[in-house]
């Protein structure tokens, strides 16, 4: 089992209407990976990391987390989850971040960071509220226990987010573009907890533009490109000499 991937996708396609927007992703994380996720606006990234967690249900493929396969059924030419028990076990298993926090407005930010614990995975309230505030002081706003998000900064929103994800002990982190609606000042806030986690050892996929975080956090980088992984490599090989063309081209847009 240590040697199996924690998260394996074969072959993963999507398509909306007559646009194939997926064409075939395959990507295995294994314990401690951070994989970054580079491309560009339609490439396919926010579509693809949806699919992993089941958001969106993929045309065709197989999802594995710890070897478990998610089980599809066939009905009117669309795959469809043959077990929901089990859907709801994988996104409970997997914590997700998303660009625009989602926090929920009427809760508190440790409201927010138990609800999923108490609530999805019924764990005695007490243990999970120590478990939050120990979170909150991780990502830096134990302070912000009792504030309601609309109150905090985004950058303290997102990093109660993440502490949300985190509260539910994922097997794996699945971050979209976490830092895109941020201003400026705000992403080095959120980008330290993140290199944080990845200093723990909590295999993370991550779709960023943050060029740095790609090259210095990650140790692999993929680039999506047209529905597919274009290339796959090592921050080395990816910022190094042997990147492909295509690779190279759209880093070039992030060097001034
Ligand atoms: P990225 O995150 O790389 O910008 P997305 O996965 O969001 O790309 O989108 C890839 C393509 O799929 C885009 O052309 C987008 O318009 C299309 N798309 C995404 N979600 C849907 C949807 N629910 N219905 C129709 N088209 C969609
Ligand atoms: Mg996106």
């Amino acid at each position: 089992m240590a040697d199996s991937p924690r998260l394996a996708v074969r072959d993963i396609r999507k398509t909306f209407g007559s646009h194939e927007v997926l064409r075939g992703i395959s990507l295995e994380a294994r314990d401690g990976d951070v994989i970054s996720i580079l491309g560009a606006s339609g490439s396919g990234k926010s579509t693809f990391l949806r699919c992993i967690n089941l958001l969106e249900i993929p045309d065709a493929g197989e999802i594995r987390l710890d070897g478990e396969e998610i089980r599809m059924v066939r009905s009117g030419g669309r795959n469809r989850p043959a077990i929901q028990k089990q859907v709801d076990r994988l996104r409970s298993e997997l914590g997700m971040v998303f660009q625009s926090f989602n926090l929920w407005s009427h809760m508190t930010v440790l409201q927010n960071v138990i609800e999923g614990p108490v609530h999805v995975l019924k764990r005695p309230r007490g243990e999970c509220i120590e478990e939050a505030q120990a979170l909150l002081k991780k990502v830096g706003i134990a302070d912000k226990a009792d504030a309601y998000p609309a109150f905090l900064s985004g950058g303290q929103q997102q990093r109660a987010a993440i502490a949300r994800a985190l509260a539910m002990k994922p097997k794996v982190m699945l971050f979209d573009e976490p830092t895109s609606a941020l201003d400026p000042e705000l992403v080095g806030e959120v980008l330290r907890v993140m290199r944080a986690l990845a200093e723990e050892g909590v295999t993370m996929l991550v779709v960023t533009h943050e060029m740095g975080f790609a090259r210095n956090v990650s140790n692999r980088v993929a680039f999506m490109r047209d529905g597919l992984i274009e290339s796959i490599g090592s921050p080395q090989e990816m910022f190094g000499d042997g990147a492909s063309p295509a690779f190279r081209q759209f880093i070039g847009h992030f060097q001034a």
